[in-house]
């Protein structure tokens, strides 16, 4: 295991924002195929472009050593990585001493073979990807998903001990009118739901104007049903919070077109390529896997230290008819 209890300096960006949290996307493919995210024909990156899990860890403990506090692993589906679970292990020995978190964002289709191991690794908390409980718009949103078996896989993980923030696009006309429904669900189940609006990240086969729903929108629209208090509690993330008064269940919105959230920004991105995105909005980035190819350790610390140098101030997400994909790149390469 590499050394992360190193005194080295904190990664601090060209806007003095610190780097506190790095998401990892361990694989570009995925079971499913959610409207939103992916074309129906998806092009996979070829397995030798693909880092391997040694690299990822050694990346990623780069990171932890030098103040990274809490890793995402991401996708892609990050179980349908095999073996990503040796990764899971090897970053959750840091959990409780250089980590304060190891998590996951997953589409939780196979969340029942894999929930005790995560737990048994170090994961506390689980982020489950579901736009919709009813069995049909499911299919029809990610082609061809059973929802019966997320929801099973949710059980699966909460009976595990892991706690659940279940994440949730707003669709315009697709799922807009389940989402109170979604969030009196989260609170009969004790789990947090959060809002996202769909993001211009590569292209598809619809044209994202006609779905976006702003979440603005939707917050009145859920205050005329739920009291909901504000909670003040700042991760650096891009999620705003509420409390559903009465209950244990926090509601968080993204809402990166209708509200930026880039001054607090503490993130960068590792693709299962080895490559480091300090934006998602943007298509700068270094290779640190060839760096650490080419130079061992000492090379992929002076990339990393590169690459924060030119993390952009913010994204420029912007959804429109005559709007294209603000990168080429789709989140689940950058890992979402
Ligand atoms: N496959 C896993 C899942 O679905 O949870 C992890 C990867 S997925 C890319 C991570 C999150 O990004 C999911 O919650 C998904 O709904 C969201 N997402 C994907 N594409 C998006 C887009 N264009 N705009 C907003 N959210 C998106
Ligand atoms: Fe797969 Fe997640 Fe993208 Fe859906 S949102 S296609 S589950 S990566």
């Amino acid at each position: 295991m590499i050394e992360t209890s190193s005194t080295a300096a904190p990664l601090i960006d060209g806007f003095g924002r610190t780097i506190r949290y790095l998401r990892v996307s361990v694989t570009d493919r995925c079971d499913l195929r959610c409207r939103y995210c992916m074309a129906e024909q998806m092009t996979f990156l070829p397995r030798e472009k693909i880092a391997t899990l040694e690299e990822l860890a050694i990346i990623a403990e780069r990171f932890v050593a030098r103040g990274v506090r809490k890793v995402r692993l991401s996708g892609g589906e990050p179980l349908v990585r095999r073996d990503v679970l040796q990764l899971v292990q090897r970053l959750g020995r840091h959990v409780g001493g250089a980590l304060d978190e190891l998590t996951m964002t997953t589409n939780g289709t196979r969340l029942r073979d894999h929930a005790a191991a995560l737990r048994d690794a170090g994961l506390r908390r689980l982020n489950v990807s579901l736009d919709s409980r009813d069995p049909d718009r499911f299919r029809h949103i990610t082609r061809h998903g059973d929802v019966a078996q997320v929801l099973d896989g949710i059980a699966a993980a909460r009976d595990a001990g892991l706690a659940i923030k279940i994440n949730m696009v707003a669709l315009k006309g697709v799922n807009e009118d389940e989402i109170a429904a979604m969030l009196g669900w989260c609170v009969a189940e004790g789990h947090d739901l959060t809002l996202i609006e769909t993001m211009p990240l590569g292209a598809v086969d619809e044209d994202r104007t006609d779905r976006f729903l702003p979440l603005t929108v939707v917050k009145e629209r859920l205050d005329t049903q739920f009291a909901l208090e504000r909670d003040a509690a700042q991760t650096g993330g891009p999620a705003r919070y509420w409390r559903v008064d009465g209950s244990a269940t926090r509601l968080g919105l993204i809402s990166p077109l209708t509200q930026n959230f880039c001054d607090g920004c503490n993130r960068v991105r590792l693709t299962t390529e080895g490559r480091l995105y300090t934006c998602l909005g943007h298509d700068d980035h270094r290779d640190l896997r060839a760096a650490l190819r080419e130079g061992g350790v000492t090379a992929l610390d002076a990339a990393i230290e590169d690459a924060l140098t030119t993390k952009p101030r913010r994204h420029n997400f912007r959804i429109g008819r005559d709007e294209g994909p603000a990168v080429a790149r789709h989140m689940s390469v950058t890992g979402g």
